[in-house]
């Protein structure tokens, strides 16, 4: 109500386009259903703000600030560590900076929480310093939470390497997962990798509370596991707030990304392929050759968002390639597939690609903001997963709620053309995909239930805001 006094909250995220976005978006809805919220975004930078959070930023609701931290730079980090670890590194580093603004705000504001990304989670020490409520937001399925959360049981029950164990590892709520489709993060315990995500999921059981991007509908018996979890071990028994699906909306309005469009626009209805690894993700040169050739083989229409290969996964993820990503696309490609193919080098305007009309499937590395935006327009995937919880992701939308195609990897963990081409055409135009599209229409249905004044992400943000004013009286 009006008469409300004002509700000031925190939010750190990390330096990494997905994670700002997902939060963000969740700022907005909490702001849109608590009108008395005020929030205050904290980043932490590598180098410089990442160009495409600032377009994000241009369109704010005045009770929602942000911060960039003084930015860590990438030469000081470790070179040959992978993205995942430098973005936590650079984070560490950004902590004092994090305590300098959170005083420099708790001066003239009456702070009462603060919301810190999983991979931020060191935050949760300064929240405690400062007598804050402290909450955990996690862009990810509640799949992935519960695997986390269990992560400190398995590192004391499994004494193998994970891809080594003989059977698929049943987690609370979760479709039994192959050892090697557990976050890539867990894949080799000698690694720092895995000693920092150990920590840090150590380090869950001190917050109030779990904020995920996910809806009920979707994952009930992994929310149903994380509440369990929650009741029994946590410190605060802490509260899950399924809150999703956050995702971008809206136009991005770059000219650049107006061709590609234009280009859909005279595509029939549901014929068109959409290929993306996300905002950072990469191919090995052998491997995009084979997917060039696979979708050639596929006979389908595609709409490709072309990176320069690498041999790390996850290689665009801090600091892209200069590099033009068309030189590295197989031979003649380009002429071979004109006007049944369309390529686009690095980045497109994704959401309104899933959006539109002419969109009928996403082959996509199954980053969760990826499949959410798939899954809110109702396109079929292909799950191509690459690094990070992606493999956890995938297991879940092939296998849980089968709205997706995997392909089959080979020995050398490559997919080769005539397979990709044939998990293409099931998906495009086989009895299997029209299977799928069934099943994520009805999805796509519940996920704009659930966000509807009523629905359960919506109570959902209402409960955790009544929460917080509950805590804060007693503290
Ligand atoms: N994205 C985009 N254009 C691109 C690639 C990615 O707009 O060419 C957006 C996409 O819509 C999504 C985000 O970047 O919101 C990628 O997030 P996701 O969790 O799928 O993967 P990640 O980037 O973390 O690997």
């Amino acid at each position: 109500d009006s008469m409300a006094k004002t509700t000031h909250i925190a939010v750190v995220s990390i330096p990494a386009f997905s994670h700002q976005a997902s939060i963000v978006e969740f700022c907005k809805r909490l702001v849109h259903v608590h009108h008395h919220f005020q929030v205050t975004c904290i980043f932490p930078t590598i180098d410089a703000p990442l160009p495409a959070t600032l377009t994000l930023l241009k369109s704010l609701p005045s009770n929602i600030n942000y911060s960039f931290l003084p930015p860590i730079n990438k030469r000081d980090l470790p070179q040959d560590a992978l993205s995942a670890v430098q973005i936590q590194l650079a984070v560490s580093q950004s902590m004092p900076s994090i305590q300098h603004v959170l005083r420099s705000l708790l001066s003239t504001t009456p702070l009462v929480a603060l919301i810190a990304d999983l991979f931020a989670n060191e935050a949760l020490e300064i929240a405690k310093e400062f007598k804050l409520l402290s909450y955990v937001y996690f862009p990810h399925s509640a799949m992935a939470v519960s695997v986390l959360l269990h992560l400190p049981s398995l590192h004391q029950q499994v004494s193998c390497e994970y891809r080594d164990h003989k059977e698929a590892i049943n987690i609370p709520g979760c479709v039994p997962i192959q050892g090697r489709d557990l976050p890539s993060h867990f894949q080799d315990r000698s690694s720092l990798a895995y000693k920092l995500i150990l920590d840090r999921c150590k380090r869950l059981s001190h917050a109030h509370g779990f904020i995920v991007n996910s809806f009920s509908k979707i994952e009930e018996s992994s929310e149903r596991a994380l509440q369990e979890h929650n009741r029994v071990s946590s410190s605060n028994s802490s509260g899950v707030y399924l809150i999703g699906p956050n995702v971008q909306t809206g136009s991005s309005n770059d000219p650049k990304g107006s061709e590609c469009l234009k280009w859909l626009e005279n595509q029939e209805a549901k014929s068109v392929l959409y290929v993306s690894f996300g905002s950072g993700g990469t191919l090995s040169q052998q491997q995009m050759n084979e997917l060039g050739f696979g979708l050639e083989l596929s006979g389908e229409k595609f709409l490709w968002v072309v990176r320069a290969p690498s041999d790390s996964a996850d290689g665009a993820y801090v600091g892209a390639s200069n590099d033009d990503p068309l030189q590295f696309l197989p031979n003649g490609f380009l002429e071979r597939t004109k006007g049944r193919g369309f390529v686009v080098g690095s980045w497109a305007p994704q959401t309104e690609i899933l959006g539109h009309v002419s969109t009928g499937g996403f082959l996509t590395h199954c980053g969760w903001n990826s499949a959410l935006e798939s899954i809110v327009q109702g396109v079929p995937m292909v799950a191509w997963p690459l690094f990070a919880e992606q493999r956890t992701n995938a297991v879940l939308l092939t296998e849980g709620v089968k709205v997706a195609l995997r392909p089959k990897f080979n020995d050398s963990g490559i997919a080769e053309r005539e397979e990709i081409a044939e998990v293409i055409k099931g998906l495009m135009v086989g009895e299997q995909g029209r299977l799928i599209r069934g099943r994520i229409e009805k999805l796509r249905d519940a996920a704009a239930e659930a966000l509807k004044e009523h629905g359960s992400s919506t109570r959902a943000l209402y409960q955790f805001g009544t929460q917080i004013e509950r805590l804060e009286g007693q503290s």
